[in-house]
């Protein structure tokens, strides 16, 4: 499918010179989200996932229907101060200043096969970030899955050894 004909690119959002790619246009259109959806179902099935993680918030529209589909957990990387009960946290570095994603402690059982789902891939440091958690919780990464690269970031870069998918690439 033509994914990328259902993306909506948004010229100087959040800022001049961000051509923002909004995927809620891909999300509208039923058959392009569950097509979306379905290869990486697909993808997870080959990996043999126990669980998938997405950080908020896009990577939840991505990661809970996958989960829903394959009959699987699904665990939330929030922004500190979302999660109601006993976290671990990682900072990590944006364009603007420092951020820190959280995850429930109890969150991943050590071993587990788990996916990482975001909409996006642009510098990396949201994925590494969750990486790092899931693997301080003792889970193990067999995949990463996106619905679009931004390649010239260079963000696979920063998640060398590790395997990705992505649907579409900018
Ligand atoms: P990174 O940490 O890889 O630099 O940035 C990726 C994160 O920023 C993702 O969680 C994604 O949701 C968000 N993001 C950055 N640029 C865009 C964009 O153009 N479109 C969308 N939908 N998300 C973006």
């Amino acid at each position: 499918m033509d994914y990328k004909s259902y993306i909506t690119v948004v010229e100087d959002w959040p800022k001049e010179g961000v051509k923002f790619k909004d995927i809620t246009t891909l999300m509208d259109n039923g058959k392009a989200y569950k097509s979306a959806v379905d290869e990486i179902v697909t993808y997870a099935k080959e990996k043999e996932i126990d669980l998938v993680v997405g950080p908020e918030a896009r990577g939840f529209i991505v990661g809970c229907p996958v989960s829903y589909a394959l009959e699987i957990g699904f665990a939330p990387v929030r922004k500190e101060g979302k999660l109601p009960r006993e976290v671990i946290k990682v900072d990590y570095g944006l364009e603007y200043g420092e951020n820190v994603l959280t995850i429930h402690k109890d969150a991943i059982r050590p071993g587990q096969r788990v996916l990482i789902t975001d909409d996006l891939l642009a510098t990396g440091g949201t994925i590494e970030a969750t990486i790092k958690l899931v693997e301080q919780l003792g889970g193990v990464v067999v995949g990463c899955a996106f619905l679009i690269e931004l390649s010239y970031l260079n963000g696979r870069e920063k998640l060398e050894g590790y395997d990705i998918l992505t649907l579409m690439e900018y």
